[in-house]
């Protein structure tokens, strides 16, 4: 078998703890005492590591998890995380009683639900549920007083479930224009004012809501996007309370390095034609690690400088037009820091035209994660791997 940390190809991914445990600690700053950080580690952490990530922010003091899918919740147990997990997304009534062996928290919001999943549920096991109100964001939720009241009260009459939080999500918390957000959360704190009593968790802010609006805190947050040190959106970068830290980078090698003369041309399509005379690498990355074709054009970082990307990006390789000759093995960055130049994943969302949520979620499960704590690579148990 192999080991954590080692790998046949020279291309992977870093993950930065200390930048995750870091934005954590800003963030508990930030806040009250009392209101809770929910870690949201689903699609695998953003493509960070679900386990890894979890670790490092029940560490750093998030009392609870998030994750969209039951699936993953399952994972992150089967990997050994004892801390209460929360499914944001929807779940099948017929599989409550999986949710109730792992020790779940499910995300509820239809009363027929509630009548279908009870039947699932032997007295004696309970379920602990949170209601999602939708308040404008128009993906899942009750929508009024009278459905809330209408589950408050099924739940109330079936000893199974557990009624132990209420939240919404916003649609706009990450734009300068806060009038559909201060809509959004009138309409939460009309609703929620109806209940005949408050659950233990009310929670209704993501990583920008709880960057821009205390008075949204209540008394839990649900914290993606900036844990990981990247911020919401461009626009709402300058009036950050605190510096983020980007804890995701990617790494690859010069596998092979040639000069090429003028007119020679570079792969598929045979699209690119050298000027003059230029030194070409390859690096063993391609569209299936999620290092997609739309980066043709796109500037890495090689002994310290920027370098583009020349040529189709194939399957599995592609390849850089030097400055100068550089021997096989030389690092080269794709995302990240070397020698004090940066290429950030805000750089690659912008290239791609898409945000920078999607970067990390698309780099393939085929290129290895890197864990870092005080700068040097480990294991799950801290236990230095390379240094
Ligand atoms: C993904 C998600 C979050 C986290 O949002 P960020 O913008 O990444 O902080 C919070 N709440 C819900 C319901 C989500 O689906």
């Amino acid at each position: 078998m192999k080991e954590q940390g080692f790998f046949y190809r020279d291309t992977w991914a870093e993950v930065d703890l200390d930048c995750i445990s870091g934005n954590l600690a800003s963030f508990k700053k930030l806040l009250p005492k009392d209101v809770a950080i929910i870690a949201v580690v689903k699609a695998n952490a953003y493509g960070h590591g679900d386990v890894q990530t979890a670790r490092a922010a029940i560490e750093a003091g998030a009392k609870y998890l998030a994750v969209a899918f039951m699936d993953e919740a399952i994972a992150l147990r089967e990997k050994g995380i004892s801390a209460p997990i929360l499914v944001l997304g929807a779940t099948r009534p017929q599989d409550v009683a999986v949710a109730v062996e792992h020790n779940l928290t499910l995300t509820v919001f239809q009363n027929d639900w509630l009548e279908e999943a009870k039947t699932y549920l032997s007295p004696g096991q309970s379920l602990p549920i949170h209601i999602k109100v939708d308040t404008g964001m128009g993906r899942i939720g009750v929508r009024d007083k009278n459905e809330l009241l209408l589950l408050e009260r099924t739940i109330q009459q079936n000893e199974v479930f557990i009624l132990e939080g209420i939240f919404t999500h916003f649609a706009t918390a990450d734009e300068l224009d806060d009038t559909y957000f201060q809509q959004q959360l009138s309409l939460f704190k009309e609703i929620i004012g109806s209940m005949s009593g408050n659950p233990k968790y009310i929670h209704c802010s993501n990583s920008a809501g709880a960057l821009r609006f205390p008075e949204a805190f209540f008394n839990a947050v649900r914290l993606g996007i900036a844990m990981y040190g990247l911020t919401p959106s461009p626009e709402i970068e300058p009036e950050l309370p605190f510096s983020l830290q980007e804890a995701f980078s990617l790494h690859s090698r010069l596998v092979h390095v040639k000069k090429v003369q003028k007119g020679e041309k570079v792969s598929y399509g045979a699209t690119y034609e050298a000027e003059g005379e230029e030194w070409i690498g390859t690096l063993p990355i391609g569209y299936a690690d999620g290092w997609i074709r739309k980066l043709q054009g796109q500037e890495v970082l090689v002994g310290g400088v920027r370098a583009p990307i020349v040529g189709r990006i194939c399957m599995d390789q592609c390849m850089i037009k030097l400055p100068e000759y550089m021997p096989i093995g030389t690092t080269v960055t794709l995302i990240g820091v070397q020698d004090g130049n940066f290429v950030s994943v805000n750089e690659i969302a912008k290239k791609l035209e898409t945000i920078n949520y999607e970067i990390p979620c698309i780099i393939a499960s085929r290129v290895p994660r890197l864990y870092k704590r005080g700068g040097k690579i480990v294991d799950l148990k801290n236990y230095i791997l390379q240094s």
